[in-house]
């Protein structure tokens, strides 16, 4: 008998009441584990509600309590680590230290956020004109929505959630329907470190959920991550209605490989930032460019060397590289671009199709897959595959590797690798892409700095997590005041009569 999970609103779990329901799978098995609620529009606008009356009495709460709220919630989430990882695992496919992973990034924004007193003060003009100061504060939307992807089921909520919290807002979470179950305890835990039940909620539901939420006038804010169709969708839609929007899309990450690198290390990297939970990152690496004929042969062998010795198996089982996709149907359109790559001309050196894993023959596992040979033509170097699939596009020289990674339709991160700080240089300067990383090959900027990526991977002006989060979070009001003074009286003020002219500091 499979599970039936529930939405969290008002500080309790809420059964589902549509009648509608999704799968959730064990993607190491391949069995369906539970079930997950997908709520109609009336259960999202009930939660709508219940957040709004929650948001209030938090916002009147100073940021410094607020902050400790988050600061209980650390401790609370450090107790639970493990737990909650083998949760994820054991939805999401990726391994146990990986899920750790996932969910200690997302920590590191809560971190961030309980320094909201600091990052909440305002600005102070004092005597901007005769008697005159200006003071602006940043001040909380009310409820704000997060609508986040499978990929990382603790790490985006925890971005979204923290900082919108901690400036004061209510937050209503429509998570990834495909792995649900670490969302509904971080609603737990919400609870249990001291947020008030209302404040944080989780709706779980597919487009019909989303759509409630973007058409809801009491929803002034939507943080989005996933794929970049629906990420327009939702930044256009979100906007029509005049919400606030951060919208993150896909991506295809490219590492740049000058001919005086370290190419073991090249190596190295690159296996772990293309392969790394089953490439379902989105700054997984997933194209190799390497510059000229002798690093692109010497690189193809490396790769082709190491790729033979990865261990792909169960996610809860110790000792693996990585684990299955999230699904059946996200391993059969991996499988469909590695057939798209044989026919439009690749050279596949490592074919993942038909990887069986003993005990878990109905498990949804696709072994590494290496492409060398791929020119910028092809859809599996303009598309996004989301799967452990690492191609290899050989530039002539700096400048085409250069052009290849800015005219890309994605602009997510992108990574150089050499020993020369002048080409490093000039290419973080010119690259049109949003994350760089100079001999790094997953540059996740750290959560006190912003996190974004360019062109098709994001839309909207502020970036998640680091200080755009809290500008994104709050609307900045501005009070201009004059108190007049009898010992400091300007010609202005002891102006009689009205004025028909613009004010100014002439
Ligand atoms: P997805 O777009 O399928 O789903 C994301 C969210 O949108 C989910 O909550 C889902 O329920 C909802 N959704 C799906 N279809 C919808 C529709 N038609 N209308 C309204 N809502 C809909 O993405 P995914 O498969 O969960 O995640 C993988 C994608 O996310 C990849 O493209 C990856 O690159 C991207 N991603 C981007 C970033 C980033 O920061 N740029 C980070 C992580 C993942």
């Amino acid at each position: 008998m499979t599970r039936d999970l529930t939405h969290f609103v008002g500080g309790k779990h809420v059964d589902g009441t549509s009648g509608r329901f999704g799968d959730v799978f064990d993607p190491s098995s391949g069995t369906v584990q539970a079930r997950v609620p997908l709520a109609s529009t009336a259960e999202v606008q009930a939660a709508i509600g219940v957040a709004a009356d929650a948001q209030l009495e938090w916002a009147a709460q100073n940021a410094q309590r607020r902050s400790r709220v988050l600061l209980r919630f650390l401790d609370l989430i450090g107790k639970d680590m493990d737990s909650l990882a083998r949760l994820l695992s054991s939805e999401h496919g990726k391994t146990i230290d990986d899920a750790k992973g996932d969910i200690q990034r997302g920590v590191e924004v809560i971190e961030f956020a309980a320094g909201a007193p600091h990052l909440l003060k305002g600005e102070y003009s004092s005597g901007a004109g005769g008697g005159i100061d200006v003071y602006s504060m940043r001040q909380p939307l009310g409820v704000v929505a997060g609508i986040t992807p499978f990929n990382f089921p603790a790490m985006i909520p925890l971005w979204k959630a923290g900082p919108a919290l901690a400036a004061g807002n209510a937050f209503l979470l429509k998570p990834s329907e495909r792995d649900p179950s670490v969302p509904l305890r971080i609603a737990e835990l919400f609870l249990e470190a001291g947020l008030p039940a209302g404040v944080f909620n989780v709706v779980n539901g597919d487009k019909e959920a989303v759509d409630a939420i973007l058409h809801d006038d009491r929803v002034k804010a939507v943080g989005f991550v996933g794929s970049t169709p629906i990420a327009q969708y939702i930044y256009a839609t979100a906007a029509a209605n005049g919400k606030r929007a951060q919208c993150f899309g896909g991506a295809k990450n490219h590492m740049i490989v000058m001919p005086d690198a370290d190419l073991d290390q090249v190596a190295d990297a690159l296996v772990g930032a293309g392969y790394g939970s089953a490439g379902e990152r989105c700054m997984a690496i997933s194209v190799a460019v390497p510059v000229g004929k002798e690093t692109g042969d010497a690189l193809a062998a490396k790769l082709t060397e190491r790729v033979k010795h990865l261990k792909v198996g169960p996610a809860l089982e110790d000792g693996n590289d990585y684990g299955p996709l999230v699904t059946a149907d996200a391993k059969k359109r991996v499988e469909h671009y590695i057939q798209l790559g044989v026919d439009e001309g690749g050279t596949l050196l490592a074919d993942g199709r038909g990887y069986s894993v003993d005990g878990y023959e109905n498990g949804f596992y696709l072994g590494p897959t290496l492409f060398d040979d791929v020119t910028a033509d092809m859809a599996i170097y303009r598309e996004e595959i989301f799967g452990p699939v690492l191609i290899i596009a050989r530039a002539e020289d700096y400048e085409q590797a250069l052009a290849m990674a800015t005219d890309h339709q994605y602009g997510n991160g992108v990574s150089i690798f050499t020993r020369d700080g002048d080409a490093a240089r000039d290419f973080a300067a010119r690259v049109e892409v949003g994350m760089v990383g100079v001999n790094v090959p997953i540059p996740v900027p750290i959560a006190y700095h912003t996190f974004g990526g360019w062109k098709k991977s994001g839309f909207g002006d502020l970036n998640q997590h680091g200080p755009d989060a809290f500008r994104f979070y709050t609307k900045t009001k501005t009070v201009t005041s004059r108190w007049p003074s009898t010992t400091l009286r300007s010609a202005q003020q002891t102006k009689e009569g009205a004025s028909f002219v613009i004010p100014t500091m002439h």
